[in-house]
């Protein structure tokens, strides 16, 4: 059985976690701020670079408290951080909640490197704290019903993996995702890494090599890709192919897996939402996986805070954080280079 983590685990052990909010986001706004408290969770205070903004982003979520420094925030009686500032600020204030041996769920990327990410997780490992990627896609009951349904056999030998997940990116999101570089902007970054946690969720293997092409489809700045299409190999021979973009708006999603005895069909299931369906093809005709729908940041951060009460693992770990990077930092580099990039975590 997993031991409860050292960190702040014994004082969260009978209530629920009290969270530090770092960075005023979007997504904590719509998505995470509701999963705390729908876990039990408290949202003390919020970090923001602006005082003006972190004042009014508090105001507006019901935060008590906010701050423009990191230390201020982690020196209030916090158990845990959810780190969602631009990917290039995650490293420097995960290693800080590490040190003041605070609990950490960090956005993906995890970082921009793959050297800073192995920094992060291991600083976590010696501090004693749960570290924990914020991949919510393999919380979707749409994905863990796929991903049953390959480990039972149900598709016999799977064989090819299809991706669609070109999105329009919506014009609130149109910032620093495609034009700030140094922020770790492009469509990879962003939306290849959750394919790449998603296809090693589900099909239950490591992808070994990619190879991919980017696009500069009219939305991303100079360097900054806002398309991409790629072929990914898995170790079993599995080849995978994935289609991602900040450009289309009609396009529909979904995410396919197809085997020597059946395939299954996803359909409306790379989102934020708890909606989308799984049809089962095989010789007997079409039949639909069963599963309820159920909010996919709620169950992230309830398996967090159950790792930091030492039951289970965090729904997606630091490892994974590192993996799913590992693929992505592949396909930019065979975009680059034109050739076969291997995957290499590291780990
Ligand atoms: P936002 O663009 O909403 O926020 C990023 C940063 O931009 C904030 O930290 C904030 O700085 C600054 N900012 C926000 N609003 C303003 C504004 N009006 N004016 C100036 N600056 C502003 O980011 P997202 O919420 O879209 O993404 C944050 C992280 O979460 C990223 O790492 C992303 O990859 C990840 N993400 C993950 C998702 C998932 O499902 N797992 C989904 C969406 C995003 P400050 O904090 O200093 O105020």
């Amino acid at each position: 059985m997993a031991q409860p983590a050292s960190g702040k685990s014994v004082a969260a052990s009978k209530r629920g976690l009290r969270w530090g909010i770092v960075g005023a986001t979007t997504i904590a706004r719509e998505w995470m701020i509701g999963a705390i408290r729908e876990t039990g969770g408290e949202v003390v205070s919020v970090m923001s670079s602006d005082a003006e903004r972190g004042k009014a982003y508090a105001e507006a979520n019901g935060i008590p408290h906010s701050t423009r420094s990191l230390a201020t925030l982690l020196a209030k009686d916090i158990d845990a951080v959810y780190i969602a500032t631009t990917n290039e600020k995650h490293k420097a204030q995960t290693l800080a909640a590490a040190k003041a041996g605070i609990h950490v769920l960090c956005e993906k990327p995890l970082a921009l490197k793959l050297a800073d990410a192995h920094r992060m997780v291991a600083a976590c490992k010696e501090a004693g704290v749960v570290m924990a990627t914020n991949h919510h896609l393999r919380n979707a009951a749409a994905f863990r019903a796929m991903r049953d349904a390959v480990a039972s056999g149900k598709i016999g030998k799977p064989l090819f993996a299809r991706v669609f997940h070109a999105v329009y990116l919506p014009p609130h999101l149109q910032g620093w995702r495609i034009k700030d570089a140094k922020a770790g902007s492009g469509v990879v970054m962003d939306i290849t890494v959750h394919d790449a946690d998603t296809l090693r969720f589900v099909l239950g293997e490591e992808p070994v090599a990619a190879t991919a092409f980017t696009q500069q489809g009219g939305m991303g700045g100079t360097g900054i890709e806002d398309g991409v299409m790629g072929v990914v190999r898995f170790e079993s021979g599995l080849l995978a192919q994935f289609h991602d973009a900040f450009t289309t708006a009609y396009a529909k999603t979904g995410f396919e897996v197809h085997g020597s005895e059946g395939s299954l069909i996803g359909t409306d299931c790379m989102t934020q939402k708890p909606v989308g369906e799984v049809v089962l093809r095989n010789a007997s005709g079409e039949h639909k996986l069963p599963f309820e729908p159920e909010n996919l940041y709620v169950r992230s951060v309830a398996n967090f805070q159950n790792a930091v009460r030492g039951k289970g693992t965090p729904s997606a770990t630091g490892e994974d954080g590192i993996r799913s990077m590992a693929l992505a930092l592949a396909v930019l580099k065979s975009a680059k280079t034109g050739r076969e990039v291997a995957v290499e975590p590291g780990l």
